[in-house]
């Protein structure tokens, strides 16, 4: 077996594991970083930006939010059932971690709002091709990815960790297996684990959630996000806690059926299996209110339906709901995706003439959907939604002229999001709530900040959450080596 030596073991290269690489190089350490993939990034590959409270460029846009305004926003959110001082201290450095990747070489769009009730805290990165949207971060990926390399970080790729190695109650390195199959063991003086929890394995969320990865459940899922991260630490005694999706809703397979999906989640009619109204749609632009809501009804989905005279009416004057991720000029493409779709028989997308026989498809009690469809038109009709109090100006008759169109939204998720428990040092606790010795942890392993529902109204949260608890931990670390050395 190969013996590595370094005085920081990362273990794994997303955003969290970069920042915490860079954060040690800066203050002179020297680290090794263990990544399972052919490269780093992780999710922030595919995201567009982090978090940032009180920034200089917030101020610039005449758009600043204070930490005291967002903390207390977050803390009532969650219902105090959340470490107050974790996030507090993350919130505190969130303005001084964008003005740090600035100086590292990173450029932001802007400060923008995910949906129009959301702050606008999410930095988008300036995205290489000009175009705002998915994978704007990768930008930031690579500037991290760099400034680590340039700093001594040795990282080694395709190189997966397989376990934390104890000794004496102190977390003393790792072991890993390299690309050419050889076993590693990374020796260091502390060890900071941030693998991005286990949105891709489908028996831990089942375990976890009760959750069926493509039959009830249809997240994003990152190749080699597999809890590894979570299950090294619990071996060692982390204190098992906190676990949660970050949940959002989606059509099946979304990413290729990506301009239905930006189309059809206009707040007209959402109706479940049975045919029946469940929800406000005024709220279908936070996307883990609508998860959560869709998680309540049989099959964890519901059907979104409108008709081509109100498409008609969002492609001249736009819709209803904008963000930035499902942007406007999708409108334009929808026609062919949705003729493409029909030919392709894709199975979360329905056309009909008549409620009758859209019912058919879905196979829904045509009587049923017809009559909830007239309550509907009734209430669009005199103004007023006395069933769930949509906003009127949503309220648009569906009469299915030009035909009906709808599509199948299920519950979703970015990822997991927690499973151990950290301080505000980001060491990871025991079950006793006392910090294992030598073991830190950041990013979305240790993201326990949201309670039960991640908080879409302070966006590029979980990737802010990763960059900042990333430096924390690297800083923390340096501490415990002074004290160790001292
Ligand atoms: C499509 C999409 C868009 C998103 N957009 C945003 C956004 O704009 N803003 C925002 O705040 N959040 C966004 N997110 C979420 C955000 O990307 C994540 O919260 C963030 O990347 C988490 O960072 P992390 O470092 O904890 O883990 P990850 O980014 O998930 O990285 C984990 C890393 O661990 C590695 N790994 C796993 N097991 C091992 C092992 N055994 N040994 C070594 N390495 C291992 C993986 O290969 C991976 O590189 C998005 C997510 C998705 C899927």
């Amino acid at each position: 077996m190969k013996k590595l030596e370094t005085d920081v073991v990362i273990v794994a290269g997303g955003p969290a594991g970069l920042a915490a690489a860079v954060t040690v190089g800066e203050m002179g350490l020297s680290s090794i970083l263990l990544e399972k993939a052919r490269t780093t990034g992780g999710a922030a590959n595919m995201g567009m930006g982090p978090l940032g409270i009180n920034t200089t460029i917030q101020k610039e846009q005449f758009n600043d939010i204070s930490v005291d305004y967002a903390f207390d926003l977050h803390m009532n959110y969650t219902h105090y059932n959340v470490d107050a001082d974790l996030v507090q201290t993350y919130f505190s450095k969130s303005a001084d971690t964008i003005a740090w990747l600035q100086e590292l070489g990173v450029e932001f769009a802007g400060a923008f709002r995910y949906f129009r009730e959301s702050e606008a805290t999410w930095h988008i990165v300036k995205p290489e091709n000009g175009v705002i949207g998915p994978r704007a971060a990768s930008g930031m990926v690579k500037v991290l990815t760099e400034k680590a390399k340039e700093y001594g970080t040795e990282i080694l790729l395709e190189t997966p960790a397989t376990s934390l190695i104890m000794e004496d109650g102190k977390v003393v390195g790792a072991k890993a297996v390299d690309a050419g199959g050889n076993e590693l063991e990374v020796r260091g003086k502390a060890v900071i684990v941030a693998t991005g929890g286990f949105g891709n394995n489908g028996d831990m969320i089942k375990k976890e959630f009760g959750l069926t990865l493509m039959e009830d459940f249809y997240p994003f899922m990152i190749p080699g996000v597999n809890g590894d991260g979570l299950n090294m630490m619990w071996e060692v005694g982390a204190q098992k806690f906190g676990a949660n999706i970050e949940a959002i809703y989606q059509l099946p397979d979304n990413m290729n059926w990506f301009i239905l999906d930006a189309v059809l989640r206009q707040p007209n009619l959402l109706v479940n299996q049975r045919g029946e109204r469940f929800m406000n749609e005024g709220y279908m632009g936070n996307t883990t209110y609508v998860g959560n809501a869709l998680r309540m009804q049989p099959g964890n989905y519901a059907y979104c339906i409108m008709d081509r005279k109100i498409l008609k009416s969002y492609k001249k004057n736009g819709p209803d709901i904008m963000d930035i991720v499902h942007p406007a000029d999708a409108f334009h493409g929808f026609d062919k995706e949705a003729e493409m779709a029909v030919e392709q028989g894709y199975s979360a997308y329905f056309e009909a003439e008549t409620i009758e026989e859209l019912a058919g498809k879905m196979g829904i009690d045509p009587e049923t959907l017809a009559n909830t469809l007239d309550d509907y038109n009734a209430m669009c009709e005199s103004g007023v939604d006395t069933q769930f109090h949509k906003d009127q100006k949503y309220l648009h008759e569906i009469t299915g002229k030009g035909n009906f169109v709808a599509g199948k939204f299920y519950l979703g998720a970015y990822g997991t999001i927690g499973g151990v428990r950290i301080n505000k040092r980001c060491e990871v606790l025991d079950k006793d709530q006392k910090p294992i010795p030598g073991l830190y942890s950041a990013g979305s392993d240790a993201n326990t900040i949201y309670g039960d529902s991640y908080n879409f109204t302070l966006p590029g949260n979980t990737m802010g959450f990763a960059v900042n608890s990333g430096r924390m931990a690297g800083e923390s670390v340096m501490d415990y080596i002074s004290n160790m050395e001292a």
